[in-house]
């Protein structure tokens, strides 16, 4: 077989997931809570289950839960998104990052990737025969290379993929990012994929800046969301995916023949449990409350903390002064030797550039946190 993907091997999060499970070691790596969900929530979709909610659910969604989702939406980006037209939901972000852009790719196409990027854009592009043009983010605030974005325009790009809360770096998009991605792509016919599966996480005050809230953006946006990072349910793999019509008409033929449907039971209860409005405007405290006690507890280990997380369940930090072990090495040996499952900043570069940087997931019980800050303490 010729290999679609001949460079790829296992993804980063099964591999330190599966390495941190073999070494007993506390898994602060792969992004997922470790804390039990709702009840209510779990309550509601046994309920379904038992209330005969078991057949396929119509193709683009429940019809309750797309209503619940474009409410959701007018309430916090002021959008009038229409239901039945705009929104499909999907088994995961993953799922719908992929699936837009294999509505709009073509062989030879160019689609600009700002790096470090969620492991998943590259290799989506290249399967669909297209082509990823890699721009670095500024290091280390990770602020956007507005002139590199400029001059990598051409007539081949396709679109551009744009992730905020950022996963792994923690950034967060400005206004000001946003008019510079509309100055760059206004007369043009560059799509966006926007990956705002973190919409709700951001620290100190910071607003969400969604491509929802900007009519000029959303012309040419398929935008992502995530179930998961919203009700701690990362296992449900559910998410959706918000596109004004015309292309929401193109992203379904696809998605038709990739998954069909998402399953129904968890489609009724999350349709429910969204009226909680608490459960997700209350996830910013929520979070900063953990990547502070975090921080303040590994203050005194030999990390170097860059820049504080401005959102995302993500931090990030410099490892230079306890060994220079390339990224990937220095995650192997702290879960084998210390205990604590980290991700390498590299495997988020097409090119495996090494900034000597780790990413620790803060979206665990404090307890959690304090165990694997007391493991560290050995680094000292
Ligand atoms: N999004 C999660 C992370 O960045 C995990 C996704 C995955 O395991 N594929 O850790």
């Amino acid at each position: 077989m010729n290999s679609k993907l001949p460079n790829i091997g296992t993804n980063i999060f099964s591999v330190m997931s599966a390495l941190a499970k073999e070494h007993n070691a506390i898994n602060l790596s792969q992004g997922f809570p470790d804390y039990p969900i709702s009840n209510e929530l779990i309550d509601s979709v046994t309920m379904a289950m038992k209330e005969g909610f078991n057949q396929y659910a119509p193709m683009i969604g429940l019809p309750e839960l797309r209503n619940a989702l474009a409410n959701k939406i007018q309430k916090l980006y002021q959008a009038s998104i229409d239901a039945e037209t705009e929104i499909t939901i999907t088994p995961g972000g993953t799922y719908s990052i992929y699936t837009s852009l294999t509505t709009i790719l073509e062989a030879g196409d160019e689609v600009i990737v700002l790096e470090p990027a969620y492991d998943s854009y590259v290799p989506n592009i290249e399967t669909n025969g297209a082509k990823a043009i890699c721009i670095p983010l500024l290091y280390p605030t990770y602020c956007i290379d507005w002139e590199k974005v400029k001059s990598s325009i051409n007539e081949k790009t396709k679109a551009i993929i744009i992730n905020t809360p950022h996963n792994p770096t923690g950034y967060v998009w400005t206004k000001e990012d946003m008019s510079r991605l509309d100055e760059l792509t206004k007369n043009t016919s560059i799509y966006i994929i926007s990956d705002e599966v973190y919409e709700h996480i951001t620290f100190d005050g910071r607003q969400h800046e969604s491509v929802l809230k900007y009519p000029n953006l959303f012309k040419r946006s398929f935008v992502t969301f995530s179930f998961g990072k919203v009700f701690h349910t990362t296992g449900w793999k559910m998410g959706y995916c918000v596109a004004p019509e015309n292309l929401m008409k193109e992203f379904r033929k696809i998605h038709q023949f990739i998954c069909f449907t998402c399953n129904t039971p968890m489609q009724v209860a999350l349709a429910k449990f969204l009226a909680n409005e608490n459960e997700y405007l209350s996830l910013s405290s929520f979070f900063q409350k953990k990547r502070d006690l975090f921080l303040e507890n590994i203050k005194d280990l030999p990390f170097t903390i860059h820049e504080k997380a401005k959102g995302s369940y993500f931090q990030l930090a410099s490892y230079e002064k306890i060994n220079d072990m390339g990224d990937k090495d220095f995650a192997i040996w702290l879960t084998k030797q210390i205990g604590v499952a980290v991700i390498p900043v590299s495997a988020f570069y097409h090119n495996g550039k090494d900034d000597k940087l780790i990413r620790f997931c803060f979206a665990k019980k404090d307890e959690t946190l304090l165990e694997a800050v007391e493991k560290m303490r050995k680094l000292i």
